[in-house]
């Protein structure tokens, strides 16, 4: 299943971390891809919010694909729960 969100990217540690706090069902990574030099996770922003963190005070950072650093809780991406 995909939706059209502009995928995000995380790396190896955050998602590590990730997995490790939320132990999440994830529902749109990809395999890493190279991402300006450092091998980087596509996810859906939308998809994923839950494992990006959107449920806790500081979401995980992300870099998107225009190379911004941002967290689930910054615009765009912030949304109402439910
Ligand atoms: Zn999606």
């Amino acid at each position: 299943m995909t939706c059209n969100n502009q995928l995000v990217y995380l790396d190896e540690s955050t998602l590590t971390d990730i997995k490790r706090l939320l132990r999440p069902n994830l529902r749109s990574l990809q395999p890493a891809v190279n991402f300006d030099g450092r091998m980087m996770y596509p996810i859906c922003p939308n998809c994923d919010a839950y494992a990006l963190g959107m449920d806790m005070e500081t979401g995980f950072p992300f870099v998107t694909a225009s190379g911004e650093s941002k967290t689930i809780h910054d615009a765009p991406y912030r949304r109402r729960k439910g």
